[in-house]
């Protein structure tokens, strides 16, 4: 059994995936593998680099991950071409890490944290969904405040997610992250328990 756990930008999904791995669960984070498959020099960055422009790596053939998400983010077409291009490597790594998780720890619970879960049509890696959700201007105000991002940029950003209500509707679970950190690590705790 995989869970998912996603939600849009800023409802607090990195901080779930904290406490969950407090309690003892495998949590696979789908942006660390993100990072891993396009290191410097991989096949996957080559084609990034030859598709998007030589102008998305710094002097040290390294991906400049700001400049690639100021391209694609606000342009859906240029979003899916990245999706498409990233996503072999991306699934083979994805099962791996996932059926590692799953037999590394066979007592507790796998999630899989993507926050694109929905968006990149993922869902058939996990069995049930967790969403965290927070209220629209709570959200923006916490990623203008961790990024250092305008109100418009992170607009933006969430204009190339799904909307947050179609994530309810889809989730087996919502936690909603709506007060202090010390309500959502209980929330956490509770749905675990459930
Ligand atoms: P993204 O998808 O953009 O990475 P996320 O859903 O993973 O966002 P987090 O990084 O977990 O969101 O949270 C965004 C910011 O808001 C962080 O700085 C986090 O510490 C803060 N935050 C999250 N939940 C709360 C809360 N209940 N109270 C105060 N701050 C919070």
């Amino acid at each position: 059994m995989v869970y998912g756990l996603t939600g849009g930008t800023g409802s607090g999904k990195t901080t779930v995936a904290d406490y969950l791995r407090e309690f003892g669960c495998e949590v696979v984070d789908a942006d660390i593998i993100a990072r891993e498959v396009t290191a410097k020099g991989s096949p996957v960055l080559d084609v990034l680099a030859e598709t998007f422009g030589a102008d998305i790596l710094d002097e040290n053939g390294e991906l400049i991950r700001k400049k690639l998400g100021s391209i694609v983010f606000g342009n859906k077409e240029k979003l899916a071409k990245l999706n498409e291009l990233m996503r072999e490597a991306l699934d083979t790594r994805f099962r791996k890490a996932l059926d590692e998780a799953g037999s590394k720890r066979l007592y507790s619970k796998v999630f899989f944290d993507a926050p694109a879960l929905f968006e990149t049509n993922r869902e058939h890696f996990v069995d049930r969904v967790w969403v965290v959700a927070a209220d629209l201007e709570t959200r923006i105000a916490r990623i203008m405040k961790r990024d250092g991002l305008s109100r418009e940029q992170v607009l933006e950003r969430m204009a190339s997610q799904l909307p947050e209500e179609e994530k309810i509707r889809k989730a087996d679970v919502v936690i909603y992250n709506d007060g202090t950190l010390e309500d959502l690590r209980n929330k956490v705790a509770e749905a675990l328990n459930k």
